[in-house]
């Protein structure tokens, strides 16, 4: 571990606004501490960013010392690449605000906001840009690696709602970027995660949304599976791009909709959206109440803020987590057949199969128009192992890794950066994809000593 000169600490606390913090501190184990409870790093320094010069400071401190620089937004990331040992941690969760200008459908969003941060300020205004499904998630990590949720069949990925963006680079300096201004950076950015600076402010484009949407589960019995999920596959190829269908297969969680006996018993979940008019969506909706026999449903006009946080019971932080992820253009029989097998056997009643779809809008966006290559993906399947006891953590792990060498042969090439684990070094270059080589030319131009490594990596 280098000591960092007591000197130079003693400067940078003195002329960060914002908090400085040092192992020993009150408030420093909470602020190491980030959704995965899986990971437990302990920086040199947390500095608590109260304004953009505060994020130049910390940047120009790691990069004079040699030293690990991690950067934190929502710090939802599964890897727990916001948190580094004993570097400097840059903590962007004071910096929230969310800005509307509602003539132009724009927002300004500082780094360090949720999901409902975004939404709660845009909501106000009808509007939304397409994200995630869980609201605590941050912003700023989702919309770099790419974003999608139950906006995205309809509008795409967040990435392309990304307008410009300002941003402090390895050598300090604040630009700004946009297709006008450093285009070059402004493409890296949209995809590339977090390996081309500090992002300070987001602009983001609107779309009118809501407030009111038709959300809500269907629920299947689990030996009904196959024959749902064969169903579900056929109806989303030719389904308006007005909804959107996500599966899931877990226990069943106590909802009240549910018989008391189905609670905690294996279930499927389809997880129904549609952000147009209500009475259309129920037409649309129609065909999959015969895709089996439902033990249970629950699907409503809502307000589109609160379907945004409807799995966050599911998915709240301090859990252990370990995650695997395909993408997928088709959905193969082989496919569902190991999807059915592996949540057949679920490690732990945490533990979960989560299928995304994202056809439509994302899919007519080339792969070369922004960092984010993979735009034939339809489906994202998303294993998530959870638990709570370390004495869990072998078996919950090698049940995620056997599923997803099960699943691989009928997947397609790539992945999502936002879904990789601290250990999937090898599948770097396959998830930038044909956009790797460019990502690498960028980097090389900006972060040539590859300050900026806490991320899914490209090495200059
Ligand atoms: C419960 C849960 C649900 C999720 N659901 C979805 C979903 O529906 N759709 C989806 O697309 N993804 C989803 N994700 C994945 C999510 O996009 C990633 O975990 C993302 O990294 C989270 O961003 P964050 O800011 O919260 O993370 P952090 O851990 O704070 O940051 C992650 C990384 O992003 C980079 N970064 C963060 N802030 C900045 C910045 N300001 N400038 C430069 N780099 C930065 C850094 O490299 C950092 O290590 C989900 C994750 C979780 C845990």
């Amino acid at each position: 571990m280098k000591t960092l000169p007591r000197k130079s600490t003693s400067h940078l606390k003195t002329i960060v606004k914002g908090e400085v913090m040092s192992p020993g501190d009150a408030g420093y184990d909470d602020a190491r501490r980030v959704w995965n409870a899986m990971i437990d790093r302990r920086p040199a320094l947390i500095v608590r960013c109260a304004e953009t010069e505060d994020v130049q400071h910390a940047v120009a401190f790691a990069r004079d010392h040699g030293v690990e620089l991690s950067i934190r937004g929502g710090g939802h990331n599964i890897a727990g690449n916001a948190v580094c040992d004993d570097g400097v941690l840059i903590d962007l969760s004071k910096l929230r605000a969310v800005r509307v200008e509602t003539e132009r459908k724009r927002a300004l969003v500082q780094p360090g906001a949720t999901l409902n941060d975004v939404d709660r300020a845009t909501q106000a205004h009808g509007l939304a840009t397409p994200t995630g499904i869980n609201s605590t998630t941050g912003i700023a990590g989702l919309t770099l690696g790419g974003g999608f949720g139950w906006l995205t069949r309809k509008f795409g990925l967040t990435v392309d709602h990304l307008v410009s963006a300002e941003m402090v680079t390895a050598d300090g300096a604040r630009l700004s970027v946009s297709e006008g201004e450093n285009a070059d950076l402004y493409w890296a950015i949209r995809g590339g995660g977090g390996n081309f600076g500090v992002v300070t402010r987001f602009e983001f484009g609107l779309q009118p949304v809501g407030p009111d949407v038709l959300a809500g589960l269907m629920v299947f019995p689990f030996h009904q599976a196959r024959e749902v999920l064969r169903a579900y596959r056929t109806f989303v190829m030719s389904a308006s791009e007005d909804i959107n269908v996500w599966v899931v297969l877990r226990q069943a969680p106590p909802l009240p909709f549910l018989p008391a006996d189905v609670h905690g018993k294996p279930i499927l979940a389809l997880a129904v959206f549609c952000s147009g008019d209500p009475s259309t969506g129920q037409r649309l909706i129609e065909p999959m109440h015969r895709f089996g026999t439902l033990h249970g449903e629950h699907v409503g006009v809502q307000p589109y803020l609160g379907w945004q946080q409807a799995f966050d019971p599911l998915l709240t932080p301090g859990a252990r987590n370990y995650w695997k992820s395909h993408n997928f253009i088709d959905l193969d029989d082989g496919a569902l057949d190991a999807i059915i097998d592996f949540a057949g056997r679920l490690p732990a009643p945490q533990c979960e199969i989560f299928l995304g779809l994202i056809a439509g809008a994302a899919n007519r966006v080339a792969p070369a128009a922004t960092a984010y290559a993979h735009r034939l993906t339809r489906f994202v399947l998303n294993v998530h192992a959870r638990w709570d006891h370390p004495a869990d953590d072998r078996r919950c792990i090698a049940w995620a890794r056997e599923f997803f060498k099960a699943s691989a042969p009928y997947a397609s090439p790539g992945a999502y950066v936002n879904f990789m684990t601290a250990d999937e070094g090898d599948r770097i270059a396959a998830a930038y994809g044909s956009n790797y080589p460019r990502l690498v030319e960028i980097k090389r131009k900006y972060d040539p000593d590859n300050l900026f490594r806490m991320n899914q990596n490209i090495a200059p």
